[in-house]
């Protein structure tokens, strides 16, 4: 390839908000015939809303949301947005972390709270109350769980949509030969309802961020060259394990860092602009 071809095809690509880290990234586009899509903002909007609290016995749904709320202030993740804004809560932060893939923990008004994915509440602070479990077992939704203490306290389901050009873009991708498959840290349930929703038929749910690596290398193993599209800190490994990178638009910095593209539209029609148009300029150059 040269240099001047490459160039013609970036720019080509910047018109459409495609940006190429290097030149060798339009060659490898090429040989690419597996595409995973992360779920949370790449398939659907990313925005979610809370729909549901379920209150353990004793507990007061203000409490919950108002202890959650602040915790989840300190997060950028979809889900901690949800919850900010239900919870609308003033209550300052001392120590946040953010466990990524997993949830979030902080102190708030003297209480250790920790919201996330059951099996991490689990694993820190045992079995949750029956009630919980319950809740958990009934809802299709994108479920988390709130505990402070050493207590699960809480259920709340947040809803997200897909994006209204997701199922276009996978039938775009399909038809470009590319085999696509949904990778997400989300509940099986959830997770296939938006594969089903797309198009898409093979699905790998519940999975932390170093399960996606590991997800993405085992597709390798069979031979497969491999694209992911990513927007979030908790992909960025499995974007830096793929032979191609696709952070998509407002992703965060460590998912730029590690991709090879940036779409700047979170459209993932994108995405299948950017193959086919490093295929027409490889074609062109040959
Ligand atoms: P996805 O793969 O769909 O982008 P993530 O890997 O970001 O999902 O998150 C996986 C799961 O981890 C979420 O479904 C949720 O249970 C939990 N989680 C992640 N971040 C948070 C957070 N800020 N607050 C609560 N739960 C979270
Ligand atoms: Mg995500």
């Amino acid at each position: 390839a040269t240099p001047t071809a490459l160039l013609t095809g970036t720019g080509r690509g910047a018109q459409l908000g495609i940006l190429v880290k290097d030149a060798e990234t339009l060659e490898r586009t090429r040989k690419i015939d597996t595409i995973v899509l992360n779920k949370t903002g790449t398939v659907t909007e990313g925005r979610m809303r809370l729909v549901t609290v379920v209150a353990a016995e004793g507990e007061t749904r203000d409490e919950i949301l108002a202890l959650a709320g602040a915790v989840e202030r300190a997060s950028d993740h979809p889900i901690a947005r949800a919850i900010d804004e239900a919870g609308n809560s003033a209550l300052p932060v001392d120590e946040f972390a953010a466990l990524p893939g997993l949830g979030v923990e902080g102190w708030v008004a003297g209480k250790w709270v920790l919201v996330g994915r059951r099996e991490l509440v689990v694993q820190r602070w045992g079995e949750l109350p029956r009630q919980l479990e319950e809740a958990l077992g009934e809802t299709a939704g994108t479920a988390v769980v709130v505990a402070w203490d050493g207590i699960a306290r809480g259920v709340l389901v947040v809803a997200d949509v897909v994006k209204p050009t997701s199922a276009q873009a996978v039938r775009e991708l399909k038809a470009l030969g590319l085999a696509p498959f949904l990778l997400t840290g989300d509940r099986a349930p959830v997770a296939e309802a938006v594969a089903a929703e797309v198009g898409v038929e093979t699905v790998v749910a519940g999975l932390l961020p170093e399960g996606k690596v590991q997800a993405i290398r085992e597709l390798q193993r069979q031979g497969r060259v491999v694209a992911m599209v990513g927007d979030g800190v908790n992909d960025a490994a499995a974007l830096a394990q793929a032979d191609l990178g696709i952070a998509m638009g407002k992703a965060t910095d460590p998912a730029i860092e590690a991709s090879d593209l940036t779409l700047v539209r979170r459209d993932l029609r994108v995405a299948a602009d950017a193959i086919r148009l490093s295929r027409r300029t490889l074609a062109t150059i040959r």
